[in-house]
């Protein structure tokens, strides 16, 4: 169920704050998601409309399947090489912080982001929050940001100022966080938010075909060249992972966001409950894990490989090799075999 009642003094205090400040700026995770970017211009658009100088400064680039969104323009990427003394929130009357829960997450703009004067809030929905921000909006309960954002816009002036696009964006985020409402979004409280959302004109079944149809002809085979050549399955573990070697984002010519989403292919084999996938980047193997039932990823993440996330879905790093990292997570998942082996979903 909604749970903002219990933010009555914070949402008086946040609408205070933004009647107050004339700059407003959003930030979102790096590599952001749907629920990162849509909460994020839909909160921007929101702002605009009520007549606020507001723009969202993203610490790096967000996936192409996104580029059509409303608002999109008064979205700033920030490179990795960017100058570290430039102060890009030196404008800020009002930073706020969506979709994540530590200060690393927004990795290239943590420093600046700490060490600007504005007023800071935080509104999100993973556990345990760091305190680095003035105002906190912070419930586990919400699907995704985005719905935890509309009950705060829906509760303050800002609601008067919903249209279209602000409901579109907030739609692609409780969409994507939800997996298509196959996870995560058995609160009725979702769906009331839903149907509140779709009566401002939100075109859903296009929102869905511009976001899930949108791969190109070199994605989908690398789709199938990782279900045949790259998963490895441990029915008795109910586990399973995959892996991907730079050789293979080179072959089918990656592109950003490309190998979003294929670490839940794992879970659609009959009795897996826990799939990893892991991809060798640059300098690093980045880690993605997804469970079924309350078998605990962030938890696996945060013990083993240096991560965090929820108790379903859950990122991590590595530094060693792709070879010696997949080896530790099969030495590691031993230790879990008790419990995998008997698990009920
Ligand atoms: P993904 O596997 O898509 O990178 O991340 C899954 C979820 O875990 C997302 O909600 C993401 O924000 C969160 N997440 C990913 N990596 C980390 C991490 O290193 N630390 C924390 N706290 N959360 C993470
Ligand atoms: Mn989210």
């Amino acid at each position: 169920m909604s749970k903002i009642k219990n933010y009555n003094a914070e949402l008086m205090l946040l609408e205070e704050k933004i009647k107050a400040s004339e700059n407003i700026i959003i930030v979102p995770h790096y590599n952001p998601d749907g629920d990162a970017i849509g909460s994020a211009l839909a909160l921007c658009l929101v702002l605009k409309n009520a007549g606020k100088n507001a723009k969202v400064i993203s610490p790096t680039q967000y996936p192409s399947f996104l580029f059509w969104m409303p608002g999109r323009n008064y979205l700033t990427v920030l490179g990795k090489k960017t100058d570290s003394n430039h102060n890009i929130f030196k404008d800020a009357d009002l930073l706020i912080g969506v979709d994540f829960n530590a200060l690393n997450r927004i990795k290239n703009v943590e420093d600046r982001f700490n060490d600007s004067t504005a007023f800071k809030v935080l509104i999100d929905h993973h556990p345990n929050p760091d305190n680095f921000t003035d105002l906190l909006f912070s419930e586990t309960e919400y699907c995704s940001t985005a719905g935890l954002l509309y009950e705060i816009i829906e509760n303050t002036y800002l609601k008067a100022f919903i249209d279209k696009d602000v409901a579109t964006c907030l739609y692609v985020g409780i969409m994507t966080d939800t997996g298509s409402f196959s996870f995560n979004s058995s609160n009725p409280n979702t769906f009331r938010i839903v149907a509140e959302l779709l009566k401002y004109g939100v075109e859903k079944d296009i929102v869905f075909d511009r976001v899930y149809n949108s791969f190109s002809e070199d994605r989908m085979r690398f789709m199938g060249h990782v279900m045949l050549n790259r998963m490895v399955l441990f029915p008795e573990l109910k586990t399973g992972y995959i892996y991907i070697t730079a050789e293979d984002r080179k072959v089918f010519k990656e592109k950003f966001g490309d190998t979003e989403n294929f670490v839940n292919i794992p879970l659609s084999v009959k009795g897996i409950v826990f799939s990893a996938i892991f991809i060798e980047r640059d300098n690093f193997v980045k880690i993605s894990f997804r469970s079924k039932g309350d078998f605990s990823v962030n938890d696996f993440s945060s013990k083993h490989f240096n991560g965090g996330g929820h108790i379903n879905a859950a990122g991590g790093e590595s530094y060693k090799t792709l070879q010696e990292t997949c080896k530790k997570f099969v030495s590691v998942l031993d230790e879990y075999a008790n419990v995998l082996k008997n698990y009920k979903y």
